[in-house]
């Protein structure tokens, strides 16, 4: 039986808590394993935020990232339709699919720490793998499969390098999306081999050419079932062996290479929104006719304003 997966795309008024101000593109809930395969589940994506990104920090990564003009060309013709096409299967085929077997425990009991990391990355594996797929193209849902080669340009050349220069100097990769990037490239670039993917170097700089992008979907299909079956089953130690083989230790010469790539441009490593201020435009009878949308503040003076209007913890400083 399938049960009811529904996407939304809605556009955000204001964000508080955890999703401020550095925000996630969407939201899927609930996160009960059996609640989902019982009843199904939501998902909503952010546009406005997925746009405001898309249009912030310019194309310098892009640039200096590439391998050839030809993979720019491709990432500034499909990037936005291939960033939202693969936010969508994620959410909504990758985070909805795949079943554990009978008895076995939710993955949090059982793949523990490692459970958040294999989930992002079975859900970026479906996503991955069918965004070549010429159906999508039939649907209607995309251009043409270049939207996919779009995404597997992207997805490598942020796996392998660019996501790194968010890392501090020896620091391990901690964060579970990041993880899963990096266990994601990393094995596929090594099952691969270079007539897959080829490692480039020009003027000691790294590049990641994708050679064949059939068979690197062949590759994200291979990886899938076998994430699948480490989700289903509930397998630690192979849930331990592909993220910290894979995906937590940085080759410390290539991470030096991309920070020192990257400091050359001037986009910011993480993007950070400022909320506008709601205003209710009234009526003689005072009801509410309209609500007007103000950009006042700037981002320090917004934070000083929520620190001084809703911090609680009352200190001697604070007036
Ligand atoms: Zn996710």
């Amino acid at each position: 039986k399938v049960v009811g997966v529904s996407y939304k795309v809605v556009n955000v008024a204001s964000e508080a808590g955890d999703a401020s101000p550095s925000t996630p593109i969407g939201v899927n809930l609930p996160n009960s394993n059996w609640i989902r395969a019982q009843y199904g589940s939501k998902s909503v994506s952010l546009g406005n935020i997925v746009y405001a990104y898309s249009k912030a920090g310019g194309s310098g990564m892009l640039r200096e990232f590439s391998n050839d003009e030809e993979e720019i060309a491709m990432a500034e013709k499909y990037g936005d339709a291939a960033g939202k096409m693969h936010t969508a299967l994620h959410e909504v085929v990758g985070h909805a699919s795949g079943k554990l077997e009978e008895g076995v425990g939710t993955p949090k009991e059982t793949l523990k720490s490692y459970a958040s990391t294999i989930e992002e990355g079975r859900a970026d594996l479906v996503a991955l793998y069918f965004m070549l797929d010429n159906k999508l193209v039939e649907y209607g849902l995309m251009e043409s499969t270049d939207v996919g080669r779009a995404e597997y340009d992207s997805y490598i050349r942020n796996g392998m390098l660019a996501q790194l220069r968010r890392l501090e100097k020896g620091a391990d990769i901690e964060e579970a999306h990041m993880r899963n990037r990096a266990w994601i490239a990393h094995w596929v670039v090594e099952k691969g081999g270079s007539e897959v993917i080829e490692k480039i170097e020009r003027e000691g700089n790294i590049f990641y050419n994708i050679k064949n992008y059939e068979k690197l979907q062949g590759l994200f299909g291979e990886l899938l079932q076998k994430v699948q079956t480490i989700k289903s089953q509930g397998d630690y130690a192979a849930a331990e062996a592909l993220v910290e083989g894979y995906g937590v230790k940085v080759n410390q010469d290539v991470h030096q290479q991309v920070l020192d790539r990257s400091s050359k441009l001037k986009s910011p490593a993480y993007g950070g929104f400022v909320n506008p201020t709601l205003e209710a435009v009234e009526d003689k009878e005072g009801n509410i006719t309209d609500v007007k949308v103000n950009y006042g503040m700037t981002f320090e003076e917004q934070m000083l304003f929520y620190s001084d209007k809703y911090g609680h913890l009352r200190t001697g400083l604070r007036k």
